[in-house]
């Protein structure tokens, strides 16, 4: 029995042709189109929503599948073999927003945007980056002042995933002063067709597009205090909640556009001849496969043990951050290397082989760059 077996049993293998069978069937056709066309694939979001995917850690009273974090890095992993940006969605509506609802919300928010969340019936996003502060998420200057029962929000968020399309939007904001740093944050609900909330402009990105990355705008935008998510001063505490699971996703969706970057390579190498014998008898190219599985594999034990860590229950900070940081950078090292075995054809849009490199490096910086990820690391190893 391998390493991996002993991490994920029968039911996680099982999901795994599912998820296969699925991304074959109805992503792979749009995958182009996605990409190329920055192509919001709504309907497809639909279908994800009818078979479960977008609930596979929800609830199952809210309609989710109730599954643990690995059962959504497999899928994650497969999904994103064919398409990142499917995977990413799937990642934001179940891990994002579908989590912190599940989490911290009250049983009225959970009723109210759970089942429809995981149907695909509306689109949800996760604000918390800012002009003004990304990797220093404590330093967000959106203010939520209380009035009366209300609270009027003010400020703004960019590069939110689905931003552009959402329904309904968790966001963080500052109740307290800024000296208060992260005790004196607290998330909120927020919905659309809200007064004061906006959206601005689609923002293009190389990599993961058609994922609807946007900018969030609050003018006076006054919401009930049945709005916030968890108590007054919870608002950090959520947010890395929410990302810390979110990092062994993002590791899953490396996991995937490193596997088939992989994948393709071995084929090329076999088809393409030169000097009257294939690529892939040539040493080089042969020994830079073998590092290239190699990578993938250590990559795909990080990530499934940072999930069976999450799993049992405990503490998984560390493991997260780790997976994060590995996969993800092999994701791009195997990428730029696979383009590097195709040769022109890889850097044409003939091939996906381009689009897996420009994938792979969205994945270092968001969810927290590889810099924050050594910063978490080692933080949690020297505990000063
Ligand atoms: C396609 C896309 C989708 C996104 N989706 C979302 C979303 O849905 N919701 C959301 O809230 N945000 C989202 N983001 C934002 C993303 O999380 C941030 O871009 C990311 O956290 C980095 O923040 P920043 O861009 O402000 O970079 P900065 O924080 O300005 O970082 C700039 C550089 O400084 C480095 N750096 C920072 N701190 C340190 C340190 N202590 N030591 C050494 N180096 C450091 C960083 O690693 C980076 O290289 C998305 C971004 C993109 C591009």
């Amino acid at each position: 029995m391998t390493s991996l077996e002993i991490l994920l049993k029968p039911e996680h293998e099982e999901l795994r042709k599912w998820a296969k069978d699925f991304a074959a069937r109805e992503v792979a056709p749009l995958a182009e189109d996605i990409d190329r066309n920055d192509y919001y694939p709504r309907e497809l979001v639909r279908k994800m929503g009818e078979y479960g995917l977008l609930g596979i850690n929800a609830p199952t009273e809210y309609g989710g599948l109730g599954l643990d974090l690995l059962s959504s890095v497999v899928v994650g992993e497969e999904l994103a073999k064919v398409s990142l940006s499917a995977g990413l969605l799937i990642g934001v509506q179940n891990g994002l927003v579908g989590y912190p609802l599940a989490h911290f919300g009250t049983p009225e928010q959970k009723e109210k945007f759970l089942p429809r969340l995981v149907k695909g019936e509306i689109i949800g996003c996760y604000g918390l980056t800012e002009p003004g502060a990304g990797s220093d998420a404590a330093n967000i200057q959106t203010k939520a002042e209380k009035v009366g029962d209300s609270y009027k929000i003010n400020g703004s968020k960019i590069w939110i995933s689905q931003g552009f399309y959402a329904d309904v939007a968790v966001i963080f904001t500052r109740t307290g002063t800024v000296e208060d740093k992260a005790a004196g944050m607290s998330a909120f609900i927020v919905e659309k067709g809200t007064k004061g909330f906006d959206v601005g402009g689609k923002l293009e990105v190389m990599g993961v597009r058609g994922t609807g990355t946007a900018e969030l705008v609050f003018s006076d935008c006054v919401v009930p205090s049945t709005n916030m998510l968890g108590s007054p001063g919870d608002g950090f505490l959520i947010a890395m909640a929410v990302l810390n699971q979110g990092r062994v996703g993002a590791a899953a969706g490396a996991i995937g556009v490193a596997e088939a970057a992989l994948e393709a390579s071995v084929s090329y190498s076999k088809k393409r001849a030169l000097f009257n014998r294939p690529l892939s008898k040539l040493e080089a190219i042969r020994f830079l496969i073998a590092e290239m599985a190699t990578r993938v594999e250590a990559a795909k034990l990080l990530t499934y043990h940072a999930a069976y860590v999450s799993d049992k229950g405990e503490d998984f900070i560390k493991e997260a951050s780790m997976a994060k940081l590995f996969a993800t950078e092999t994701a791009v090292w195997a990428s730029e290397r696979a383009i590097q075995i195709h040769g022109g054809i890889g850097l044409s849009k003939q091939l996906p082989v381009e689009r897996y490199l420009r994938d792979a490096k969205v994945l270092d910086i968001i969810e927290g760059t590889s810099e924050v990820q050594k910063w978490i690391i080692s933080r949690e190893l020297i505990r000063d």
